[in-house]
C-alpha cells in the first residue's frame, strides 16, 4: 500500500549564538494508512522535533532544512502558515504531553470542540454539538452529555487528555501525531490512553505516529517502531523484531531497559555514557563512543540505513560487505 505519510531524509535546524544546531540529521520513515509508528529515543534525539516539523509547529528559530515531508503524494514541507493550519486539524490531529496546552481554561470544552469543528468541517451549530458530543463519549468521558459544558480544569488530567484526544479528531484525519500523551499522567492512567488511541487508530483507520521515550508503551501500542539517536534513525522495523531481534546495539541497549512482563532473558546491562550533545556530535557513527562493537570504520563514517528486512539500521556491522559480527540475538 501506498504510505500515507514519508518523510525523506528530513533535517531540522537551529540557529543559535554559537552556531547551527542540527536537531534532526537525515531521517526517514514512511507512516501506512491506519498503522502506529512508535517513535521512540532519549530526550534530545530529535522525536519531538520530527513530530513538530511533520505538523509544523517547530518552534522559532528552528526550520526545516533539507529533506521532504509527503502527505498522501503532497508535499507538505514547504506550506504556508496558512495552508499549514488547514493541514492541521483537517488531516493530522495533535496530542500533546500536556493537556492544557491544547485547551483553552476560558471554554468549555463543548464550546471548544464545537467550534473546531466547524473550523474544519461544514456543519451547523446543532450538528457540531452533536457530533461533539459523539466524539466525548467516543473517547470514553462517562455522562458526556453533562460535560459538554464544564470547563477543562472541571476534568481529571486522564479525562482532559481524552477531551484533547476527541479535539484532535474532530475532523476525521488520516494520521495523529501524539508526542508523550501519557507521560504527565499517573501510571494507572497511562494504559487507558493507549489503549484508546489504538482503538480509535483500528476503528477509524487513522495512523498514529506516537512518540514517547517509554520503550514499554511502544512494545504494549505500536506496530511499527522508529528508534532516533542524536537526531539520526538507528533503527526501524516492525515492533517485534525491534524489541525481540534488534539490529542496532544501540536498540539492544534500549530494550536492557524495558521492564519485562514476558520471560525474556536479561540483555545487555543499560548502555554506558550518555547521548552526545547536538553542539558535539562526534564524526562517523553518532553511538561509537558508547558502542561496544565500535570499529575503525564507525569513527571515521556514518552508516546508512541498511535494509536487513523486516527492519533497517544505520550500522556498519549490517553492510552488505560488513562482517555482521553481531549475531541477531533471539528471545
Ligand atoms: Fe556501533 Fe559502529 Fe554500528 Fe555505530 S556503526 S552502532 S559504532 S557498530
Ligand atoms: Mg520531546
Amino acid at each position: 500500500t501506498e504510505p500515507l505519510l514519508s518523510v525523506r531524509d528530513l533535517r531540522v535546524q537551529f540557529p543559535t549564538r554559537r552556531g547551527v544546531l542540527t536537531a534532526v540529521d537525515g531521517v526517514s520513515f514512511d507512516i501506512h494508512p491506519g498503522e502506529i509508528l512508535g517513535v521512540v529515543g532519549e530526550s534530545g534525539a530529535g522525536k519531538s522535533q520530527t513530530g513538530a516539523a511533520i505538523i509544523g509547529l517547530l518552534e522559532p528559530p528552528g526550520r526545516i532544512a533539507g529533506g521532504r515531508i509527503i502527505l498522501e503524494g503532497q508535499r507538505i514541507d514547504g506550506l504556508t502558515q496558512e495552508q499549514l493550519r488547514k493541514v492541521r486539524g483537517r488531516k493530522i490531529g495533535a496530542v500533546f504531553q500536556d493537556p492544557l496546552t491544547s485547551l483553552n481554561p476560558l471554554y468549555t470544552v463543548g464550546r471548544q470542540l464545537t467550534e473546531t469543528i466547524r473550523t474544519h468541517l461544514d456543519m451547523s451549530e446543532r450538528a457540531a454539538r452533536a457530533r461533539a458530543l459523539e466524539l466525548l463519549q467516543e473517547v470514553g468521558i462517562p455522562g458526556a452529555a453533562d460535560r459538554l459544558d464544564a470547563y477543562p480544569h472541571q476534568f481529571s488530567g486522564g479525562m482532559r487528555q481524552r477531551v484533547v484526544i476527541a479535539l484532535a479528531l474532530c475532523a476525521n484525519p488520516r494520521l495523529i501525531i501524539a508526542d508523550e500523551p501519557t507521560t504527565a499522567l499517573d501510571v494507572s492512567i497511562q494504559a487507558q490512553i493507549t489503549s484508546l488511541l489504538k482503538r480509535l487508530c483500528r476503528e477509524h483507520d487513522t495512523a498514529v505516529m506516537l512518540i514517547t521515550h517509554d520503550m514499554g508503551v511502544i512494545a504494549e501500542t505500536a506496530d511499527r517502531v522508529a528508534v532516533l539517536y542524536g537526531g539520526r534513525l538507528a533503527e526501524v522495523g516492525p515492533v517485534d523484531d525491534v524489541v525481540n531481534r534488534p539490529l542496532h546495539p544501540y536498540t539492544e541497549g534500549l530494550m536492557a531497559c524495558i521492564p519485562t512482563t514476558h520471560d525474556r532473558p536479561p540483555r545487555l546491562a543499560q548502555i554506558e555514557g550518555s547521548m552526545p550533545s547536538l553542539t558535539a556530535m562526534p564524526d562517523g557513527c553518532a553511538f561509537h563512543p558508547r558502542c561496544p562493537h565500535a570499529h575503525d570504520r564507525c569513527v571515521a563514517e556514518r552508516p546508512p540505513l541498511f535494509d536487513h528486512a523486516p527492519s533497517s539500521a544505520a550500522c556498519w556491522l549490517w553492510s552488505s560487505e560488513g562482517t555482521r559480527t553481531l549475531e541477531r540475538t533471539r528471545a
